[in-house]
């Protein structure tokens, strides 16, 4: 077994016949058989042959295996997109009078997957504090099954004690399932400190150019296949022309996120003291509440940098409205830099209390910091503070 980063460069599971160096794209809905019995067999499961796409496909199992290579997992499935891959998740493993328990600071689709859809299938939802960890294990009732988390969060960069979480899951027996969208696997492997399952929006970081959506998930071996038998059945198949290209984004992530990571980090070191900003969150800075936590599990501190500006709400919008180069848009995890404006955009429809309770200030800003040269970056940040 090579170094993982080496693995999802050189796992090459699509092949043909023709010696190609680099991969194919496998783009046909479904497989030939020889003969009657090869197909009875296949359809038997007792082979592993490809049968139809939305099963399984060699471009999307490269994906996989390089995912599963990359986090230490025994198994994956890959998916239309990260929300495909987070449902999956809940309805194969979670049945009527289950309970789940999730941190409170999480993706503002995922949150409307538990609060609206879960319990109209009977399953039952607590929301933790992400500070305060004493409320995770006076939160566990008998019927609880799976605990779901982000870390960092998303906006606001808290982290959570995967070893900690852990000690928990393992004591009452429950599936550890974590979104490691924000940190990707070259920067934190949550498997390595006893997570069941670990999902990804594959059309951030791991794309990392905003061309495609996708998801995947990976973990233990019989779980997997709990999630792949769901979704075979219910249709979120990742498409071999998405998988193709996120394969081959995989080849450069862990460079990519190494400069993502400098970028940001340089970043956060300039604007940290800027008359403008009243406070300013870094994983990697020493001045994070949890840096500890960062250090302990994060090999860097990723590509988000967050920041409160002390004009609050008017200077959020001022400081988008001057921006000259960074896109306004609503993703993240891009070659090129994305500010956003959670208090107007993404997190508007929540209540102040509501926002103020997962720390969505009026005047935060959320940077995804990209991969142009760093003075330019901060000169278009700077310029626009200086109007707010
Ligand atoms: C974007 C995102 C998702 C959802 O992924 P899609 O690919 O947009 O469906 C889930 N979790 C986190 C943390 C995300 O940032």
């Amino acid at each position: 077994m090579k170094h993982p980063i080496t693995e999802a460069i050189r796992i090459q599971t699509a092949r043909t016949n023709e010696m190609e160096h680099a991969s194919p794209m496998f783009l046909t809905s479904s497989f030939c058989f020889n003969n009657a019995e090869e197909m009875r067999a296949a359809f038997a499961d007792e082979t592993e042959d490809n049968i139809y796409s939305r099963f399984s496909n060699p471009t999307v199992q490269e994906f996989v295996d390089r995912m599963v290579a990359l986090e230490g997992a025994e198994a994956g499935y890959a998916t239309a997109s990260g929300m495909s891959a987070v449902f999956a998740s809940f309805m194969a493993l979670l049945k009527k009078g289950d309970h789940l328990l999730v941190c409170d600071s999480i993706f503002g689709s995922t949150q409307t997957v538990i609060k609206k859809y879960l319990p109209n299938y009977g399953i039952e939802y607590t929301y933790v504090s992400t500070d305060r960890m004493e409320e995770w294990e006076a939160a566990v009732k008998p019927n609880t099954k799976m605990i779901y988390l982000e870390t960092p969060t998303n906006p606001g960069l808290a982290l959570i004690d995967l070893e900690l979480v852990n000690t928990i899951a393992k004591k009452y027996n429950l599936l550890l399932n974590v979104d490691n969208c924000f940190a990707t696997p070259v920067c934190q492997q949550p498997i390595a400190f006893g997570a069941d399952l670990v999902i990804h929006s594959a059309t951030k970081w791991i794309d990392g150019q905003g061309r495609v959506l996708g998801g995947v998930i990976v973990g233990k071996k019989e779980l997997i296949h709990d999630i792949y038998l769901f979704c075979r059945s219910t249709g979120p198949a990742l498409s071999p022309f998405n998988a193709w290209v996120l394969s081959k984004s995989l080849e450069t992530l862990d460079v990519r996120m190494e400069r993502h990571a400098s970028n940001a980090l340089t970043i956060a070191k300039t604007l940290e003291s800027h008359p403008a900003i009243e406070s300013l969150k870094y994983p990697f800075l020493p001045s994070h509440p949890q840096h500890a936590i960062a250090k302990k599990q994060m090999k860097n501190g990723g590509g988000i940098v967050c920041f409160n500006l002390k004009g609050g709400l008017q200077s959020g919008r001022t400081f988008l409205n001057s921006l000259q180069m960074l896109s306004l848009t609503a993703n993240l995890g891009d070659t090129r830099s994305i500010a956003s404006h959670p208090a107007s955009t993404t997190h508007a429809k929540l209540t102040e209390a509501e926002r103020l309770a997962t720390n969505i200030t009026p005047g935060l800003i959320r940077i995804s910091v990209g991969l142009e040269h760093v003075d330019d970056i901060l000169q278009d940040i700077l310029q626009a503070l200086e109007k707010c």
